[in-house]
């Protein structure tokens, strides 16, 4: 195995290179600059077989400072949605179409700022996607949000019109698009918030009645009555 980041950056869009190798590469990966203003490479993380990838857009504050995608706020409304849904995240593969953070610092000075990568960032981060995608090989995958939804399924979606509904991807992987925990996060009031919210777990549901339907059961979802 060639262990140069370059070199497993081919291996990866070529489904060559073990997660872990995958992993350790990235953490030096300088493809695009936004690794220059990060803490760190956050890369995804599960277990290879999941049947379900969730990939957002790129890690936040606190994953940036922790290595691991989904861990802040978002992450655990995210928990909290899957949960609703019936789908148990230790069974899932989190990741982001984007492994580095991108911020600004804020007019106090105090807080980092998220702002969204550009096209050319998420192009350049591509080949570690497709080398989580083709080691992971799931069934589906659910987009949180416009970034990932419209880099996995196409520039022309919108998850206002489109949320919820399955799409063939890009990357061969049948894909459901739907907001990011974050937009909920950002609601103005509480019934705003609730609503997003109860949007966010029907279009997990359908996600789940899709893995169930192509394999019955076992398919890293639950029933209600189940454990987590
Ligand atoms: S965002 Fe992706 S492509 Fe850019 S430096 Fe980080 S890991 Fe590399």
């Amino acid at each position: 195995m060639a262990d140069e980041p370059e070199a497993l950056r081919d291996a990866a869009q070529r489904g060559d290179a073990r997660l872990d190798d995958l992993r350790a590469a990235a953490r030096t990966c300088t493809a695009c600059d936004l690794y220059r203003n990060a803490t760190q490479t956050v890369f995804g993380a599960g277990g290879e077989g999941a049947e379900l990838m969730v990939i957002g857009e790129q890690p936040g504050d606190r994953e940036d400072l922790a290595g691991e995608p989904f861990v802040g706020p978002a992450g655990r409304l995210l928990d909290e949605a899957l949960d609703a849904a019936g789908i148990d995240r230790r069974l899932v593969y989190v990741t982001n179409v984007v492994k580095h953070f991108k911020w600004r610092r804020a007019p106090s000075g105090k807080r980092r700022i998220h702002q969204k990568p550009d096209r050319a960032e998420v192009q350049a981060c591509r080949p570690w996607l497709e080398g989580e995608m083709a080691r992971v090989q799931p069934r589906l995958v659910v987009c949180l949000g416009a970034t990932a939804a419209q880099a996995l399924i196409g520039p022309a979606f919108r998850v206002t019109r489109e949320h919820g509904h399955v799409r063939p991807s890009v990357l061969g992987t049948p894909a459901i698009g739907t907001i990011h925990p974050s937009a909920v996060l950002r609601a103005r009031t509480g019934q705003e918030r609730q609503a997003m919210f109860d949007g966010l777990v029907a279009d997990l549901r359908t996600a789940r009645a899709q893995l169930r339907g192509a394999r019955g059961k076992k398919c890293g979802t639950r029933d209600a009555k189940e454990p987590a």
